[in-house]
């Protein structure tokens, strides 16, 4: 029943969209092993929230080959995210529900969760591509690694802080899922008392990935969709936090390409680009346990400004 739902949908899709072989949610494991790869999952919640099917569209900078950085970006006209977000009026919160063992020594009230943080962790270990070369001894930074190791750290400390969130994909073994990702954030956003923010975390990659060299190309970029308001005002936030954590090059926020969890996720939403692996310097110190700490430290102060302050007012 759910197969035959899909193929439907695909086969109108590929109609209206001229069709395409973009095949991203059937990769295979980018080494060869004696076990068969098992098909990555496909979960919508249930089969009435079936999301639309659609192309899988770029999900990292390093994605877009150069010459079609300028193809034309088509638009959407309707902001699908519920605007204004209604801001958090008591920054901090009287929550009873304290978890603390001694609360004698540990009196400090909970902080009350204001938005729900939908946390991706954008690739899978089936994911093609997205490693660094290797260094002399022999090292290499495979993406989805990084990203699932920030977002462990995220989700340690946003505990400590009393602060709601979602591990989007826990599961390793599979690829971008991207039609998943964004299909499981909607359910939740359709069961959460709270407002909720996506955050999709990566590492960048120079074009010069592709031929598996190292980058010249280096620092930290925040994107967003080009017509979330809200999406800006958050990345911003972001980039302003993981700047002055990692004192990184400034890439500044940046809209403008068919991110796909970005276009299609119904709340605002914000990507991190958290460095290059690809340049031999920094892709090194995005393999070091400090370095990683202050991104995700980056991260959690980000969220907590939102938190505390709400990003509607935002302005910088
Ligand atoms: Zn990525």
């Amino acid at each position: 029943m759910l197969d035959s739902l899909v193929k439907f949908f695909q086969s109108i899709f590929s109609f209206l969209s001229g069709g395409s072989n973009k095949k991203d949610t059937t990769t295979t494991a980018p080494t060869s092993t004696t076990k068969p790869v098992p098909p990555p999952e496909v979960i919508p919640v249930t089969e009435e929230e079936l999301p639309e099917i659609e192309e899988v569209e770029p999900q990292d900078g390093s994605d877009i080959p150069v010459e079609e950085e300028q193809e034309e970006i088509v638009l959407i006209n309707a902001e699908v995210e519920e605007l204004p977000i209604e801001e958090p009026t008591t920054p901090y919160g009287n929550n009873n529900t304290s978890t603390n063992e001694n609360p004698v020594e540990n009196p400090t009230p909970k902080h009350e969760p204001k938005y729900l943080w939908i946390l991706d962790n954008g690739h899978g270990k089936n994911t093609k591509g997205k490693r660094s070369p290797k260094w002399s001894d022999g090292k290499q930074l495979l993406e989805y690694e990084f990203n699932r190791a920030i977002v462990k750290k995220i989700i340690e400390s946003l505990e400590k802080e009393g602060v709601k969130y979602h591990n989007l994909v826990p599961e390793e073994n599979v690829g971008n899922i991207l039609k998943t990702r964004v299909a499981r954030a909607n359910a939740l956003k359709v069961k959460s008392d709270l407002p909720s923010v996506y955050v999709s975390i990566h590492a960048n990659a120079g074009p010069e990935n592709q031929a598996g060299g190292w980058s010249s190309a280096k620092g930290i970029e925040t994107w967003y969709y080009r017509t979330s308001l809200n999406g800006r005002k958050i990345a911003k936030i972001f980039q302003k936090h993981l700047i002055a954590k990692t004192d990184w090059v400034n890439r500044d926020v940046r809209t403008g390409m068919n991110f796909y969890v970005l276009k299609h996720t119904a709340m605002p939403a914000v990507l991190t680009e958290n460095g290059f692996f690809n340049h031999k310097t920094e892709g090194r110190q995005l393999l070091s346990e400090e370095t990683r700490q202050l991104i995700a430290d980056a991260h959690v102060d980000a969220i907590m400004e939102i938190e505390k302050y709400g990003f509607i007012g935002f302005r910088g």
